[in-house]
Order: structure tokens, then C-alpha cells, then sequence
């Protein structure tokens, strides 16, 4: 029993080494990244306007900063509970480029994706992602999960988390206490 547990110690030891842990340092972000989480911002101010939380995403060409795809949250307007910001913009994005293979593109989003979100940037081979505030209750990046960076899937993402978290997080901030602010 020692030596199973020793050597299942020791898997697990080199398996965390092999993970590429996402950086919360946000220095890691291009001007390029930054650029692109204006954006979304300002998407997720849209969204909020439509009585939507307030997420936004755009995904673009990693090596030319060409803007494949945006896109807020849309799950009241739509009905429909998959309708996150980065998911309509993956989605978009992959019929843009005739390719649902995103290893060339970097998605941007306001938020820290959930675990079905993380798991289609998982899906498609995402090259890069971008995220600006972690999320406490649904974050599958680096806050409970960690599916972006995990040894057992067949894919791993370059991750940059906290890019313009702050203003990230006052637009959630603030939509949620208008909305309590209106209820009876
Ligand atoms: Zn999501």
C-alpha cells in the first residue's frame, strides 16, 4: 500500500508539473488583448442595457488581430441556457473562418468561463484565452475547475486571466444591485 500510494504521489507530482498553470498576472496580456477586452466591455454594457448580465466576448486572429466574431450574453433574449457571450462568439467565429478548429484565434471575454464554456475552448483547440474578472461561483479556468489546463484532456490552453478585471467586475457589480434595487 506504501508503494501504491507513493507512486500515485508521484504521478500526480508530475502531472502537476506538466500542467501549464494559467497565469492571474495580467502583464501577460498583448496591447492587442487589451484592445479586444475594451470591446468586449463595452459588449457587456450592451448587454446589460438589454437586461442581460453583462459578458461580453470577442474572438480574433491571434497573428493579425483581425475581429473574427463578437458577442454578449444573450440566454434571456434567446431562451436559451448555452447562450454565454464566449459560446455565441466561438460558435460565430468557427463559421467565419469555415474551420471549427480555433488554435489560430484567441477569445477574449469579461468573464472567467464556466465549465460548458471552458469546455468548448477545450473543444475547439482554442490557441489562446483572455479573461478579465474570475468568477467565484462558475469560473472552470482557474477558480474551481481548471479544464483549460488539465494533463488528462487531449488539449491545453494558453490562459491570461484579470486583464481589465476591475471594470469587468463593477459592470456585474452594479447590474446586480439595480436589480435588487427594482424587485418588490
Ligand atoms: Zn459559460
Amino acid at each position: 500500500m506504501p508503494g501504491l500510494l507513493a507512486r500515485l504521489g508521484d504521478r500526480l507530482a508530475r502531472m502537476l508539473r506538466g500542467a501549464p498553470v494559467p497565469a492571474l498576472d495580467p502583464g501577460g496580456a498583448t496591447d492587442a488583448d487589451v484592445e479586444m477586452m475594451r470591446r468586449a466591455l463595452r459588449l457587456a454594457e450592451s448587454a446589460a442595457e438589454q437586461d442581460e448580465v453583462p459578458v461580453g466576448a470577442v474572438v480574433y486572429r491571434t497573428a493579425t488581430g483581425e475581429v473574427l466574431a463578437e458577442a454578449f450574453n444573450r440566454r434571456e433574449i434567446d431562451n436559451d441556457p448555452a447562450a454565454h457571450a464566449e459560446l455565441l462568439a466561438m460558435r460565430a467565429a468557427a463559421q467565419a473562418i469555415g474551420d471549427w478548429r480555433l488554435s489560430e484565434c484567441t477569445v477574449v471575454v469579461t468573464l472567467e468561463p464556466c465549465p460548458m464554456c471552458a469546455g468548448l475552448i477545450v473543444n475547439a483547440r482554442v490557441g489562446r484565452l483572455v479573461f478579465g474578472a474570475s468568477d467565484p461561483k462558475a469560473g472552470a479556468v482557474v477558480t474551481l475547475y481548471r479544464l483549460c489546463s488539465d494533463p488528462r484532456l487531449n488539449h491545453r490552453i494558453e490562459a491570461i486571466g484579470g486583464v481589465l478585471a476591475e471594470e469587468s467586475a463593477g459592470l456585474l457589480r452594479s447590474f446586480f444591485r439595480n436589480k435588487r434595487g427594482r424587485s418588490p
